[in-house]
């Protein structure tokens, strides 16, 4: 309990506490020992990705019984569901993110900083390279763990990768941070005309689905409780328009739906468009039927495509590029030492939504399964299956959706929930203490606007 509230303490008392207990009661001593005499024959496995799915396998996995090794190119877990948060500083960036080696490792090398590149199901290898260096090395495993995740998906439209925001790690949100102040600072500039101006204030988000609408809000209460502050001139020139060529939330209730609609729609200078976007340029994005949106920013969120690792191996996928895997989460086809879990698989039996919630209970599961293997209990081993617990969602200015297979709530209510339910959902207690600080703090002072 010490070590999992305040994880510095680890090396000092937790140990003496351990060995108190070791000499206190020689009979669980000696059976630990024995259980775990195979130390030497422990199987090695390889965990691919830091994310929902992979870092609840490292945080549920008996690392008695695995020599653990994670590759991924991100040295931390992040908890995504509040990442539109730190994009106008509502939330700091680390609050919401919790550095891996915190999570238990038997040694410092345990976890590489490094990409899959490339898979050998036959040889049980993959190939691996550094981010730090480039240098590419080869990884043998018993068991391997995908959990890659899944980009944003373009759709081929021209201009995307080039001028539009991605919304998927800390470094966009930073990026994207950086550009809305910037183009504050940009329009006080003298000498710049008004329409040039209304243009760099013009902040477009492409996809209604929550990452969408949650960017959305969050821009929302940036402009009604900082821009109208601090920008005083810059205020009216303010519009947000979030563009979607069918329904925003598709995954909510239709009531909720509307409700989410409404609101939008009441807002000043929040624009609702109804359309898609065919060119993304840097000044400017065009519209379906040859509308041109001067803007200052794109952050695209429009669905999933797989990472170029998922898309490159050798194993069994479905038409969106996801590794096929059983109801025991094995990747189909293989010998039974692959597992894939998260947005980079499909489960051909029962498809669920790519969300955390999935992800999370996906990595549970397997570390679950892997240690009943491991000690021979197959017998006991139960196809996956997971109950949708409910979603929710932001919508600005103190409004949520909580959609709940018993009940719909919208509005105040909602966003209480919404905060109280991410609050208790947060990996750590050093981030239960970081981000009411954090919301605290912004309510308090206001956001903070430094660019740096
Ligand atoms: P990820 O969490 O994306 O993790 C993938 C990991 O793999 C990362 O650590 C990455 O660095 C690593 N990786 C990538 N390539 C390689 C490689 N080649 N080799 C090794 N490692 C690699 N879901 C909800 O349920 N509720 C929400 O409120 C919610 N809000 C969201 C808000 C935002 C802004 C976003 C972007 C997503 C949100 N989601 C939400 C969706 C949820 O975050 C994803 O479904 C979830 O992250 C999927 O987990 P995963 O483990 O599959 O992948």
């Amino acid at each position: 309990t010490i070590a999992r509230f305040f994880p510095r303490l680890n090396s000092h008392s937790v140990k003496a506490i351990r060995r108190f207990q070791t000499t206190a009661s020689p009979l669980n001593s000696s059976e630990t020992q024995t259980k775990y005499d195979t130390s030497k024959h422990r199987q090695r496995l390889v965990i691919l990705g830091t994310g929902w799915g992979s870092y609840s396998v490292l945080k549920h996995i008996d690392k008695k019984l695995f020599d653990v090794i994670v590759i991924s190119p991100r040295n931390h877990f992040l908890f995504t569901p509040l990442l539109c948060s730190t994009t106008v500083g509502t939330l700091e960036f680390r609050s919401i993110i919790e550095p891996i080696r915190n999570t238990g490792f038997r040694d410092e090398h345990h976890f590489q900083l490094a990409e899959a590149i490339s898979l050998s199901p036959d040889e049980h290898t993959v190939v691996c390279r550094s981010i730090l260096n480039n240098e590419e090395y080869l990884l043998k495993y018993d068991k391997l763990v995908i959990g890659v995740g899944a980009v944003s998906n373009t759709f081929g439209v021209p201009g995307v990768n080039e001028n539009a925001f991605f919304l998927k790690e800390v470094a966009d949100a930073r990026m994207i941070r950086n550009q809305i102040l910037k183009n504050f600072e940009l329009a006080m500039q003298p000498d710049v005309t008004e329409d040039e101006q209304k243009r760099l204030l013009q902040f477009v988000i492409v996809g209604g689905g929550p990452t969408g609408v949650e960017f959305g809000a969050e821009l929302y209460d940036f402009v009604k409780q900082d821009v109208t502050r601090l920008y005083v001139h810059e205020r009216s020139k303010v519009s947000v328009t979030l563009i979607e060529a069918r329904q925003i939330l598709p995954s909510f209730d239709a009531k909720l739906r509307d409700f989410a609609e409404r609101k939008m729609k009441q807002r000043e200078q929040f624009r609702l468009v109804q359309s898609s976007v065919t060119e993304v340029h840097k000044d400017h994005v065009k519209l379906q039927h040859g509308t041109i949106m001067p803007c200052g920013l794109v952050v695209w969120s429009t669905g999933l495509a797989p990472r170029p690792f998922t898309a490159s191996v050798d194993l069994p996928k479905n038409n969106n590029n996801q590794l096929v895997v059983d109801e025991f989460l094995r990747v189909k086809d293989s010998d039974g030492s692959i597992f894939a879990i998260g947005d980079c698989s499909f489960i051909e039996a029962h498809p669920y939504p790519c969300t955390a919630q999935v992800a999370e209970r996906e990595g549970s599961y397997v570390a679950k399964s892997l240690g009943l293997l491991a000690q021979g209990k197959t017998s006991e081993l139960q196809p996956f299956s997971w109950k949708n617990i409910g979603m929710l969602a932001y919508l600005g200015d103190y409004q949520g959706l909580a959609d709940f297979p018993t009940s719909k709530l919208q509005g105040f209510k909602s966003w209480i929930l919404w905060r109280s339910v991410y609050f208790t959902k947060l990996g750590s207690w050093r981030l239960r203490f970081q981000v009411p600080f954090d919301w605290m703090r912004t309510f308090i002072w206001g956001r903070d606007i430094s660019q740096f």
